[in-house]
């Protein structure tokens, strides 16, 4: 143990404020984060943001607001989101960072251009500005539009750029990720990039002209006509931000990342394209992808036009931050689309919450504090904390079955109580039932820590010393 664990949140485009999807991956991120943690390893988590796109100064041009104003100002919304969330990002990364991130960024240029893998052509093709990609007509629907963004006409581009050889690494990307080399959770999103590296993989644009770039973005090495493509710089926002190509020292005490936690729409970006780069520049590769399935809202996808799009900031301040991280972690499964509606909130609320995690502890130290009980503050070594059922599920990033195995002993303790009825017992009978109670919610406290941060530290601080009764863990809504 104590080892050393990188952990990357994707790297979100600041074109517009951060919605819930963004808030799901902050909570799953940080959860495994904090899990990582317990099991006393150092960890760092990273995210950052993604500046150098064409649509962020698209959408700044909209607004009339200047680029770089209008840049940090939404990636401040980024941050300020992650930290309403309690969600910890050790680092955050900024794409326009001159110092840091532009010279670590050229650096791999460099690095994969000494290894002969960047080479000059003209190139003619169609670009979808949304995914900030080339696609060929194959790829893409009968409309001739992308899937990710249906409704968006392609660019058609015709210029001179800078080409990477990913087609030299097709075999060594099969190798890689059918070995668990570069392993991808779940297995369905493995097999989907092992059927794509099927067909001939071709080389792939990785610069622009400063016209088409805007002149924004960070300087191609010696050849100052042309940006560097944003994925590329991009992707590598997961080392500049640990000192790639500035800090040495801390670069190798942290990379390579045990896990980058991702989208299903950027797959082919993380478990192709980023593995191709590092191999070419003779970098260590990322361990793992956990990829996660999109959220939908009342079993429609979000979107301006249907106008469903939820404020995350609006919900946190409903229901408080640890019942929207419950609902993310628990309702949405990780591996398939997961839904949120206003209704399905307000029942887990209630239900989950307020009732039967929230009125157990309220019931059981209310009786404690009338017996006057006092219990010894527990050490729980980790084995303790997470028996192995648990932990293979967390293993696998199954946060819903870890929680839903979690609130199944939080439903026998309250059945327990019903049953035994404590307060009709004998007092040295009730004490030894009320100690066992204790001690069990002590423990589901600890459990839930990487999950609900702060009800969790209630939940171990109510259930050792003397016992008090406490105040309600989620109150009634307004
Ligand atoms: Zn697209």
């Amino acid at each position: 143990m104590n080892k050393n664990l990188l952990i990357t949140n994707s790297i979100p485009y600041v074109n517009a404020s951060p919605h819930v999807g963004h808030a799901l991956e902050f909570i799953q991120s940080d959860t495994i984060a904090r899990y990582y943690r317990l099991l006393e390893n150092k960890v760092l988590l990273l995210c950052g943001s993604d500046e150098n796109a064409i649509k962020n100064v698209q959408a700044a041009d909209k607004s009339k607001i200047n680029l770089q104003k209008f840049i940090d100002e939404h990636a401040k919304e980024f941050q300020q989101l992650a930290e309403s969330l309690n969600v910890k990002f050790d680092i955050f990364q900024k794409g326009s960072d001159q110092k840091h991130h532009f010279i670590s960024s050229q650096r791999l240029w460099r690095l994969c251009n000494e290894n002969d893998d960047i080479y000059k052509k003209d190139y003619e093709g169609l670009y979808c500005v949304g995914c900030e990609t080339f696609y060929t007509k194959e790829e893409l629907g009968e409309n001739g539009e992308c899937h990710e963004h249906p409704g968006r006409q392609l660019e058609k581009v015709i210029e001179t750029n800078y080409f990477f050889r990913l087609s030299k690494y097709q075999n060594k990307l099969i190798d890689l990720i059918q070995s668990d080399s570069l392993k991808i959770y779940p297995e369905k999103r493995k097999n989907e990039v092992l059927g794509f590296l099927k067909q001939p993989l071709r080389d792939i644009s990785i610069s622009r002209l400063n016209e088409r770039a805007r002149n924004w973005g960070v300087p191609v090495p010696n050849d100052s006509t042309q940006k560097i493509y944003v994925w590329f710089d991009a992707l590598n926002i997961y080392q500049s931000g640990i000192g790639f190509g500035w800090d040495d020292k801390l670069y190798k005490e942290w990379w390579p990342a045990k896990i980058h936690v991702i989208g299903k729409g950027i797959v082919r970006f993380h478990a192709v394209y980023w593995p191709a780069f590092l191999l070419s520049a003779k970098l260590k590769l990322p361990q793992s992808l956990f990829v996660h399935d999109y959220l939908t809202v009342n079993g429609q996808k979000m979107s301006k036009t249907i106008g469903n799009i939820i404020d995350p900031f609006s919900l946190i301040k409903k229901y408080g931050t640890d019942a929207v991280r419950y609902y993310f972690l628990r309702e949405i499964s990780p591996y398939s689309d997961g839904d949120y509606s206003e209704k399905r909130m307000n029942e887990v609320y209630s239900s989950d919450l307020a009732n039967e995690l929230g009125n157990l502890l309220s019931r059981i130290t209310t009786l404690a504090q009338k017996d006057n009980l006092s219990i010894d503050k527990t050490n729980l070594v980790i084995s303790q904390i997470y028996p192995k059922n648990l932990k293979k599920h967390f293993d696998n990033y199954e946060f819903n079955l870890v929680l839903e195995s979690i609130w199944t002993n939080i439903r026998s303790l309250n059945k327990e109580i019903n049953d035994f009825t404590p307060w009709s017992k004998q007092a040295n009978e009730r004490k030894t039932f009320l100690i066992s109670q204790v001690q069990t919610l002590n423990l589901i406290g600890h459990q839930l820590l990487p999950f609900l941060p702060e009800t969790a530290e209630k939940i171990i601080q109510a259930t050792q010393n003397k016992i008090l009764k406490i105040q309600p863990l989620f109150p009634r809504l307004k």
